[in-house]
Protein backbone atom coordinates (compact mmCIF):
# COMPACT_ATOMS: atom_id res chain seq x y z
CA UNK A 1 0.00 0.00 0.00
CA UNK A 2 2.70 2.58 1.53
CA UNK A 3 4.77 1.39 -2.15
CA UNK A 4 1.75 2.15 -4.40
CA UNK A 5 0.52 5.39 -2.74
CA UNK A 6 4.58 6.69 -2.77
CA UNK A 7 4.54 5.66 -6.62
CA UNK A 8 1.30 7.40 -7.55
CA UNK A 9 2.62 10.75 -5.35
CA UNK A 10 6.06 9.87 -8.04
CA UNK A 11 4.10 9.26 -10.96
CA UNK A 12 1.50 12.77 -9.88
CA UNK A 13 4.35 14.84 -9.67
CA UNK A 14 6.29 13.38 -12.63
CA UNK A 15 3.22 14.03 -14.80
CA UNK A 16 2.71 17.55 -13.81
CA UNK A 17 6.45 18.32 -14.15
CA UNK A 18 5.92 16.64 -17.81
CA UNK A 19 2.52 19.09 -18.29
CA UNK A 20 4.49 22.22 -16.96
CA UNK A 21 7.46 20.73 -19.98
CA UNK A 22 4.66 20.75 -22.80
CA UNK A 23 2.92 23.49 -22.35
CA UNK A 24 6.13 25.70 -21.70
CA UNK A 25 6.13 28.52 -24.41
CA UNK A 26 8.41 27.93 -27.53
CA UNK A 27 10.92 30.44 -29.45
CA UNK A 28 9.74 30.67 -33.54
CA UNK A 29 12.58 28.59 -35.16
CA UNK A 30 11.10 25.30 -33.21
CA UNK A 31 7.38 26.12 -33.74
CA UNK A 32 5.87 23.77 -36.55
CA UNK A 33 5.86 26.15 -40.31
CA UNK A 34 2.36 27.02 -40.02
CA UNK A 35 2.42 28.67 -36.85
CA UNK A 36 5.61 31.21 -38.30
CA UNK A 37 4.65 34.63 -39.18
CA UNK A 38 6.50 37.10 -37.70
CA UNK A 39 10.45 35.95 -37.22
CA UNK A 40 10.47 39.33 -35.27
CA UNK A 41 8.41 38.29 -32.57
CA UNK A 42 11.48 35.76 -31.22
CA UNK A 43 9.64 33.85 -27.85
CA UNK A 44 7.11 33.34 -25.72
CA UNK A 45 4.85 31.56 -28.42
CA UNK A 46 2.22 28.41 -27.44
CA UNK A 47 2.80 25.66 -29.89
CA UNK A 48 -0.08 23.12 -30.64
CA UNK A 49 -1.97 22.98 -26.84
CA UNK A 50 -4.69 20.78 -26.14
CA UNK A 51 -7.68 23.09 -26.22
CA UNK A 52 -8.59 23.31 -22.60
CA UNK A 53 -4.89 24.76 -22.39
CA UNK A 54 -5.36 27.12 -24.96
CA UNK A 55 -8.36 28.69 -23.76
CA UNK A 56 -7.24 28.96 -20.49
CA UNK A 57 -4.19 30.27 -22.00
CA UNK A 58 -6.55 33.74 -22.22
CA UNK A 59 -5.20 34.20 -18.39
CA UNK A 60 -1.57 33.81 -19.16
CA UNK A 61 0.67 35.94 -20.55
CA UNK A 62 2.26 35.06 -24.19
CA UNK A 63 2.70 36.46 -27.18
CA UNK A 64 -1.08 36.46 -28.14
CA UNK A 65 -2.13 37.98 -25.04
CA UNK A 66 -2.73 41.32 -25.48
CA UNK A 67 -4.13 40.98 -29.11
CA UNK A 68 -6.53 38.59 -28.00
CA UNK A 69 -7.75 41.11 -25.43
CA UNK A 70 -7.19 44.02 -27.20
CA UNK A 71 -10.16 43.30 -29.77
CA UNK A 72 -11.98 41.24 -26.80
CA UNK A 73 -12.30 44.56 -25.00
CA UNK A 74 -13.48 46.24 -28.10
CA UNK A 75 -16.22 43.86 -28.82
CA UNK A 76 -17.57 44.58 -25.41
CA UNK A 77 -17.07 48.49 -26.07
CA UNK A 78 -19.29 48.04 -29.52
CA UNK A 79 -22.01 45.45 -27.71
CA UNK A 80 -22.19 48.32 -24.97
CA UNK A 81 -22.91 51.19 -27.63
CA UNK A 82 -24.72 48.60 -29.41
CA UNK A 83 -27.37 48.34 -26.75
CA UNK A 84 -26.97 52.27 -25.40
CA UNK A 85 -27.75 53.34 -29.46
CA UNK A 86 -30.69 50.76 -29.55
CA UNK A 87 -32.21 52.10 -25.96
CA UNK A 88 -31.37 55.78 -25.93
CA UNK A 89 -30.22 57.24 -29.45
CA UNK A 90 -33.59 57.77 -30.45
CA UNK A 91 -35.20 59.67 -27.44
CA UNK A 92 -32.10 62.54 -27.67
CA UNK A 93 -33.82 65.41 -28.87
CA UNK A 94 -31.54 68.68 -28.31
CA UNK A 95 -31.39 72.05 -28.65
CA UNK A 96 -28.60 71.77 -31.49
CA UNK A 97 -31.42 70.34 -33.23
CA UNK A 98 -33.50 73.49 -33.16
CA UNK A 99 -31.17 75.01 -36.00
CA UNK A 100 -33.98 72.28 -38.57
CA UNK A 101 -36.97 72.93 -36.06
CA UNK A 102 -38.71 75.55 -38.60
CA UNK A 103 -38.15 72.94 -41.42
CA UNK A 104 -39.27 70.01 -39.33
CA UNK A 105 -42.42 72.48 -38.49
CA UNK A 106 -43.10 72.77 -42.11
CA UNK A 107 -43.59 69.71 -42.87
CA UNK A 108 -45.28 68.70 -39.44
CA UNK A 109 -48.69 67.09 -39.21
CA UNK A 110 -51.03 70.01 -37.62
CA UNK A 111 -53.42 67.63 -36.80
CA UNK A 112 -51.48 64.78 -35.34
CA UNK A 113 -49.37 67.51 -33.06
CA UNK A 114 -52.85 69.20 -31.82
CA UNK A 115 -54.17 65.83 -30.91
CA UNK A 116 -51.11 65.01 -29.21
CA UNK A 117 -50.67 68.73 -27.63
CA UNK A 118 -54.35 68.09 -26.66
CA UNK A 119 -53.96 65.72 -23.98
CA UNK A 120 -51.31 67.42 -22.09
CA UNK A 121 -53.02 70.37 -22.60
CA UNK A 122 -57.15 69.89 -22.57
CA UNK A 123 -58.09 73.84 -22.73
CA UNK A 124 -56.50 74.80 -25.79
CA UNK A 125 -57.05 77.83 -27.62
CA UNK A 126 -57.44 77.90 -31.50
CA UNK A 127 -54.04 75.41 -32.16
CA UNK A 128 -54.79 75.35 -36.11
CA UNK A 129 -54.54 78.85 -35.95
CA UNK A 130 -51.41 78.50 -34.24
CA UNK A 131 -50.17 75.89 -36.95
CA UNK A 132 -51.11 78.16 -39.82
CA UNK A 133 -49.09 80.76 -38.42
CA UNK A 134 -46.05 78.20 -37.98
CA UNK A 135 -46.52 77.72 -42.16
CA UNK A 136 -46.79 81.45 -42.74
CA UNK A 137 -44.14 83.03 -40.44
CA UNK A 138 -41.47 80.43 -40.31
CA UNK A 139 -39.44 80.33 -43.70
CA UNK A 140 -38.16 83.67 -42.36
CA UNK A 141 -36.64 81.29 -39.37
CA UNK A 142 -38.24 84.71 -37.02
CA UNK A 143 -39.11 82.09 -34.33
CA UNK A 144 -37.97 83.99 -31.56
CA UNK A 145 -39.78 87.27 -31.48
CA UNK A 146 -43.16 85.77 -32.60
CA UNK A 147 -43.05 83.33 -30.02
CA UNK A 148 -45.48 84.80 -27.76
CA UNK A 149 -47.53 85.99 -30.49
CA UNK A 150 -48.38 81.83 -30.79
CA UNK A 151 -49.71 82.15 -26.98
CA UNK A 152 -47.42 79.14 -26.47
CA UNK A 153 -46.08 80.44 -22.81
CA UNK A 154 -50.35 80.47 -22.21
CA UNK A 155 -50.61 76.80 -23.55
CA UNK A 156 -47.43 75.73 -21.70
CA UNK A 157 -48.17 77.64 -18.91
CA UNK A 158 -50.64 74.24 -18.02
CA UNK A 159 -47.86 71.88 -18.68
CA UNK A 160 -45.52 73.24 -16.97
CA UNK A 161 -46.39 75.68 -13.88
CA UNK A 162 -43.46 75.19 -12.13
CA UNK A 163 -41.57 76.21 -14.78
CA UNK A 164 -43.08 79.21 -15.77
CA UNK A 165 -45.39 80.53 -13.13
CA UNK A 166 -42.47 82.80 -11.93
CA UNK A 167 -41.68 84.24 -14.78
CA UNK A 168 -41.37 87.82 -16.20
CA UNK A 169 -43.26 88.15 -19.47
CA UNK A 170 -40.91 90.30 -20.91
CA UNK A 171 -37.97 88.76 -19.80
CA UNK A 172 -35.50 87.17 -23.04
CA UNK A 173 -34.35 83.56 -20.37
CA UNK A 174 -37.82 83.22 -19.85
CA UNK A 175 -38.17 83.78 -23.61
CA UNK A 176 -35.79 81.49 -24.50
CA UNK A 177 -36.68 78.97 -21.87
CA UNK A 178 -39.94 78.39 -23.41
CA UNK A 179 -38.24 78.27 -27.09
CA UNK A 180 -36.16 75.43 -25.51
CA UNK A 181 -39.49 73.80 -23.71
CA UNK A 182 -41.65 73.99 -26.99
CA UNK A 183 -39.22 72.60 -29.00
CA UNK A 184 -39.03 69.15 -26.17
CA UNK A 185 -42.48 69.18 -26.18
CA UNK A 186 -43.28 69.13 -29.94
CA UNK A 187 -39.88 67.89 -31.78
CA UNK A 188 -40.14 64.31 -30.60
CA UNK A 189 -44.38 64.21 -31.51
CA UNK A 190 -43.14 65.40 -34.88
CA UNK A 191 -39.55 63.63 -35.35
CA UNK A 192 -39.90 60.46 -37.19
CA UNK A 193 -37.24 59.21 -37.00
CA UNK A 194 -35.44 56.83 -39.88
CA UNK A 195 -33.97 53.31 -40.08
CA UNK A 196 -31.31 52.57 -37.96
CA UNK A 197 -30.84 49.29 -39.74
CA UNK A 198 -27.30 50.21 -41.79
CA UNK A 199 -26.00 51.87 -38.66
CA UNK A 200 -26.78 48.48 -36.74
CA UNK A 201 -25.19 46.52 -39.51
CA UNK A 202 -21.79 48.77 -39.23
CA UNK A 203 -22.14 48.07 -35.01
CA UNK A 204 -22.33 43.92 -36.25
CA UNK A 205 -19.91 43.89 -38.57
CA UNK A 206 -18.06 45.89 -36.21
CA UNK A 207 -18.72 42.98 -33.51
CA UNK A 208 -18.13 39.97 -35.98
CA UNK A 209 -14.66 41.24 -36.67
CA UNK A 210 -13.80 42.13 -33.32
CA UNK A 211 -14.66 39.08 -31.39
CA UNK A 212 -13.60 36.52 -34.42
CA UNK A 213 -10.32 38.15 -34.40
CA UNK A 214 -10.71 38.05 -30.71
CA UNK A 215 -11.11 34.22 -31.19
CA UNK A 216 -8.65 33.58 -33.62
CA UNK A 217 -5.86 34.47 -31.87
CA UNK A 218 -6.42 32.68 -28.98
CA UNK A 219 -7.43 29.55 -30.49
CA UNK A 220 -5.32 29.30 -33.96
CA UNK A 221 -1.80 27.77 -32.41
CA UNK A 222 -4.49 24.54 -31.33
CA UNK A 223 -3.90 22.69 -34.53
CA UNK A 224 -2.88 23.73 -38.74
CA UNK A 225 -6.95 23.13 -39.06
CA UNK A 226 -8.21 25.37 -36.88
CA UNK A 227 -5.27 27.58 -37.86
CA UNK A 228 -6.30 27.57 -41.78
CA UNK A 229 -10.35 27.77 -40.71
CA UNK A 230 -9.64 30.49 -37.99
CA UNK A 231 -7.62 32.91 -40.25
CA UNK A 232 -10.33 32.87 -42.79
CA UNK A 233 -12.17 33.79 -40.53
CA UNK A 234 -10.54 36.54 -39.41
CA UNK A 235 -9.89 38.05 -42.76
CA UNK A 236 -13.96 37.60 -43.90
CA UNK A 237 -14.16 39.66 -40.38
CA UNK A 238 -12.12 42.12 -41.64
CA UNK A 239 -13.73 42.51 -44.81
CA UNK A 240 -17.19 42.58 -43.32
CA UNK A 241 -15.86 45.30 -40.77
CA UNK A 242 -14.92 47.78 -43.87
CA UNK A 243 -18.33 46.48 -46.21
CA UNK A 244 -20.59 47.67 -43.50
CA UNK A 245 -18.90 50.46 -42.33
CA UNK A 246 -19.73 52.01 -45.59
CA UNK A 247 -24.02 51.24 -45.06
CA UNK A 248 -24.15 54.39 -42.61
CA UNK A 249 -22.53 57.46 -44.43
CA UNK A 250 -23.87 55.58 -47.87
CA UNK A 251 -27.38 55.15 -46.75
CA UNK A 252 -27.81 58.06 -44.48
CA UNK A 253 -25.73 60.41 -47.56
CA UNK A 254 -28.11 59.39 -49.90
CA UNK A 255 -31.26 58.05 -48.70
CA UNK A 256 -33.10 60.31 -51.34
CA UNK A 257 -31.81 59.19 -53.93
CA UNK A 258 -31.94 55.55 -54.44
CA UNK A 259 -29.88 54.90 -57.74
CA UNK A 260 -26.30 56.48 -56.22
CA UNK A 261 -27.84 54.36 -53.20
CA UNK A 262 -27.92 51.16 -54.34
CA UNK A 263 -24.91 51.94 -56.98
CA UNK A 264 -22.46 52.51 -54.04
CA UNK A 265 -24.05 49.75 -51.51
CA UNK A 266 -23.96 47.01 -54.52
CA UNK A 267 -20.72 47.77 -55.15
CA UNK A 268 -19.05 47.85 -51.86
CA UNK A 269 -21.27 44.73 -51.10
CA UNK A 270 -19.72 42.83 -54.60
CA UNK A 271 -16.10 44.18 -53.72
CA UNK A 272 -16.76 42.45 -49.72
CA UNK A 273 -17.68 39.16 -51.27
CA UNK A 274 -14.69 39.39 -53.80
CA UNK A 275 -12.56 40.41 -51.19
CA UNK A 276 -13.73 37.32 -48.75
CA UNK A 277 -13.57 34.79 -51.68
CA UNK A 278 -9.72 35.88 -52.16
CA UNK A 279 -9.04 35.53 -48.85
CA UNK A 280 -10.32 31.71 -49.07
CA UNK A 281 -7.67 31.14 -51.41
CA UNK A 282 -4.29 29.04 -49.58
CA UNK A 283 -1.33 31.68 -51.06
CA UNK A 284 -3.37 34.85 -48.90
CA UNK A 285 -2.40 33.71 -45.57
CA UNK A 286 1.44 32.92 -46.29
CA UNK A 287 3.33 35.61 -44.57
CA UNK A 288 4.95 37.14 -47.69
CA UNK A 289 1.60 38.63 -48.43
CA UNK A 290 1.31 40.31 -45.82
CA UNK A 291 1.71 43.92 -47.67
CA UNK A 292 -1.02 42.38 -50.22
CA UNK A 293 -3.32 41.72 -47.81
CA UNK A 294 -2.55 45.05 -46.09
CA UNK A 295 -2.94 46.63 -49.59
CA UNK A 296 -6.25 44.61 -50.50
CA UNK A 297 -7.97 45.71 -47.87
CA UNK A 298 -6.76 49.33 -47.90
CA UNK A 299 -8.18 49.69 -51.03
CA UNK A 300 -11.71 48.59 -49.91
CA UNK A 301 -11.31 51.48 -47.47
CA UNK A 302 -9.80 54.07 -50.13
CA UNK A 303 -13.64 53.66 -52.43
CA UNK A 304 -15.15 55.03 -49.39
CA UNK A 305 -13.63 58.34 -50.77
CA UNK A 306 -16.17 58.30 -53.47
CA UNK A 307 -19.22 58.72 -51.60
CA UNK A 308 -17.71 60.88 -49.30
CA UNK A 309 -16.68 63.35 -51.98
CA UNK A 310 -19.90 63.33 -53.73
CA UNK A 311 -21.60 63.91 -50.22
CA UNK A 312 -19.47 66.79 -49.88
CA UNK A 313 -20.56 68.50 -53.52
CA UNK A 314 -24.17 67.53 -53.03
CA UNK A 315 -24.43 69.15 -48.99
CA UNK A 316 -21.93 71.70 -49.19
CA UNK A 317 -22.51 73.98 -46.54
CA UNK A 318 -24.38 71.87 -44.24
CA UNK A 319 -22.63 71.87 -41.13
CA UNK A 320 -23.30 67.78 -40.27
CA UNK A 321 -21.95 67.26 -43.72
CA UNK A 322 -18.30 68.85 -42.11
CA UNK A 323 -18.80 67.05 -39.00
CA UNK A 324 -19.15 63.58 -40.22
CA UNK A 325 -16.47 64.16 -42.73
CA UNK A 326 -14.25 65.41 -39.96
CA UNK A 327 -15.47 61.91 -38.13
CA UNK A 328 -14.55 60.34 -41.79
CA UNK A 329 -11.08 61.45 -42.12
CA UNK A 330 -9.55 60.52 -38.35
CA UNK A 331 -10.86 57.00 -38.99
CA UNK A 332 -8.88 56.93 -42.48
CA UNK A 333 -5.90 58.13 -40.52
CA UNK A 334 -6.25 55.54 -37.85
CA UNK A 335 -6.96 52.51 -40.42
CA UNK A 336 -3.98 53.84 -42.88
CA UNK A 337 -1.53 53.96 -39.86
CA UNK A 338 -3.17 50.69 -38.83
CA UNK A 339 -2.56 49.15 -41.89
CA UNK A 340 0.95 50.93 -42.18
CA UNK A 341 1.85 49.09 -38.57
CA UNK A 342 0.62 45.63 -40.08
CA UNK A 343 2.77 45.56 -43.21
CA UNK A 344 5.70 47.08 -41.83
CA UNK A 345 5.97 45.17 -38.71
CA UNK A 346 7.19 48.51 -36.92
CA UNK A 347 8.28 48.41 -33.89
CA UNK A 348 9.62 45.33 -33.58
CA UNK A 349 11.84 44.68 -36.64
CA UNK A 350 14.04 47.22 -35.37
CA UNK A 351 14.60 44.96 -32.07
CA UNK A 352 13.85 41.56 -32.35
CA UNK A 353 12.30 40.19 -29.50
CA UNK A 354 11.94 43.11 -27.44
CA UNK A 355 8.72 43.98 -28.36
CA UNK A 356 7.08 39.81 -27.35
CA UNK A 357 4.63 40.29 -25.05
CA UNK A 358 3.76 44.26 -25.43
CA UNK A 359 4.37 46.65 -27.75
CA UNK A 360 4.15 44.81 -31.22
CA UNK A 361 3.11 45.82 -34.39
CA UNK A 362 0.22 43.45 -34.73
CA UNK A 363 -1.25 45.24 -30.85
CA UNK A 364 -1.20 48.59 -32.08
CA UNK A 365 -2.63 47.65 -35.44
CA UNK A 366 -5.52 46.03 -33.19
CA UNK A 367 -5.89 49.35 -30.99
CA UNK A 368 -6.16 51.83 -34.17
CA UNK A 369 -8.57 48.99 -35.64
CA UNK A 370 -10.67 50.17 -32.36
CA UNK A 371 -10.02 53.42 -32.43
CA UNK A 372 -10.96 53.68 -36.03
CA UNK A 373 -14.36 51.68 -35.80
CA UNK A 374 -15.51 54.27 -32.91
CA UNK A 375 -14.74 57.94 -35.11
CA UNK A 376 -17.11 56.11 -37.26
CA UNK A 377 -19.69 55.29 -34.30
CA UNK A 378 -19.43 58.80 -33.64
CA UNK A 379 -20.19 59.74 -37.68
CA UNK A 380 -22.59 57.50 -37.07
CA UNK A 381 -24.40 59.51 -34.72
CA UNK A 382 -24.29 62.38 -36.29
CA UNK A 383 -26.01 61.34 -39.77
CA UNK A 384 -28.63 59.71 -37.38
CA UNK A 385 -29.56 63.54 -35.85
CA UNK A 386 -28.81 64.88 -39.14
CA UNK A 387 -31.36 62.59 -41.39
CA UNK A 388 -34.14 62.54 -38.61
CA UNK A 389 -34.22 65.79 -38.56
CA UNK A 390 -33.71 66.72 -41.99
CA UNK A 391 -36.04 64.02 -43.52
CA UNK A 392 -35.65 63.56 -47.17
ZN1 LIG B 1 -5.28 40.39 -35.32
Amino acid sequence: MENCGARSVREGKGKRLWKKVKYQLVEYHSLPGYLRDNEYIVGHYRSEWPMKQVLLSIFSIHNETLNVWTHLIGFFLFLSLTIYTAMKIPKVVDLHSLQHFPEMLMKADMNKLQAELLTCLPSMPDLHRLGQDFKTSLPTMDMLPSISSWHVKELLYNCLPERFSSGNHTDVCVLHSVKEDLANLIAPLMLKPITRLPFFAFLGGAMFCLLVSSVCHLVSCHSERLSYIMLRLDYAGIASLICTSFFPPVYYSFMCYPFFCNLYLGFISLLGIAATLVSLLPFFQKPKFRTFRAALFCGMGLCGVGPILHKLYWFWGEPEVFHTTGYEILMGLFYGLGALVYATRIPERWMPGKFDIAGHSHQLFHVLVVAGAYSHYRAGLVYLRWRDLRGC
